[in-house]
């Protein structure tokens, strides 16, 4: 018979102990972010690649320290894990309406903000009356609102869906009138066939396709198939992560929709958002 081997009680390493606390270190100001509400929200503008008139803008959240800008990519994986994404999201969607209404006073006017949205979020089942809600405190219609979902999230979407008709969230916001994005469109593992069980409204070609279009034939044969796709299916399409001339003159050969990217602009705070795109 084979011998049970027996380990020590020693499950935690110095390194592994070190990590942990470091783990609960952030959790904690996390919350604390949260409670006091620390976050900023950023805002990248989206223009029309025919006019190149301003379109929209995209919600980025920020959260700064006393030493630095922390990014997104590094909290908000942690705050899906800490349970506090729905809270995050729902100050960004909350601070972004409010900014949007605000600017209406503008003489020239955002069409458009769009809110990144997690899945825990998104399936949360009071999404939709959270949506309500911010629509009617800020006297906001709902056409106003982009929703940007990623490929796996509208996967889950749909295989809930399959259980249970009220579960679908995405379709509850498309009859209120919300647009639907397709957030990096073409990094996920899902299949295409997700596409036409839901007309969104836009796709998002991801950045890294875009930083290939100039040199890399294949990428530029993709992006061509990307908008050919969503032009058939009657959607928009929007390339993400602009960076070069030379790329913005592909893309409108392409007759890609629209864009955003840092040859447009980096995602700005309010007041600079203000100045820049909205003081022309
Ligand atoms: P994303 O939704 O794909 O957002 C685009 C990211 O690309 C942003 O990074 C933006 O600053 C950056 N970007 C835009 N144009 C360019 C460009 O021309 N060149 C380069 N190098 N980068 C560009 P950011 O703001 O650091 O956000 C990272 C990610 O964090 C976002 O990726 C999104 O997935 C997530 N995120 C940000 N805000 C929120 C939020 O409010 N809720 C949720 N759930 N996720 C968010
Ligand atoms: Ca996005
Ligand atoms: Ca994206």
């Amino acid at each position: 018979a084979k011998k049970v081997q027996h380990t020590p009680y020693c499950l935690f390493s110095k390194d592994m102990r070190q990590q942990l606390s470091y783990l609960h270190e952030i959790e904690e100001s996390l919350h604390r972010a949260v409670r006091e509400k620390e976050f900023q929200v950023h805002y990248q503008p989206q223009y029309s690649l025919h006019s190149l008139k301003l379109v929209g803008a995209e919600a980025l959240v920020r959260w700064p320290r006393s030493d630095r800008m922390v990014s997104p990519c590094e909290f908000i994986p942690l705050a899906e894990k800490f349970g506090l994404i729905s809270a995050i999201g729902e100050f960004v969607f909350e601070t972004a309406a409010r900014q949007l209404q605000a600017w209406s006073h503008c003489k020239i006017e955002l069409p458009r903000v769009a809110i990144n949205t997690s899945s825990t979020q998104l399936l949360a089942g009071n999404f939709g009356d959270v949506v309500e809600r911010i629509l009617q405190e800020n006297q906001l219609t709902a056409n106003r609102i982009d929703i940007e979902v990623t490929e796996s999230v509208m996967m889950k979407n749909i295989e809930r869906n399959g259980n249970n008709e009220n579960a679908n969230c995405l379709s509850t916001l498309q009859e209120k009138g919300l647009e639907i994005s397709i957030d990096d469109f073409g990094t996920g593992y899902s299949s295409l066939s997700y596409i036409k069980h839901l007309n969104v409204d836009r796709i998002k070609i991801d950045k890294s396709f875009i930083d290939d279009i100039e040199f890399n034939k294949e990428a530029r044969s993709i992006v061509r198939a990307i908008i050919k796709m969503g032009h058939s299916l009657g959607m928009k399409v929007l390339a993400e992560g602009i960076e070069t001339p030379n790329q913005l003159d592909i893309l409108k050969a392409l007759e890609c929709d629209e864009g955003q990217g840092y040859l447009f602009s980096k995602p700005l705070d309010a007041a600079k958002f203000e100045m820049k795109c909205l003081s022309a």
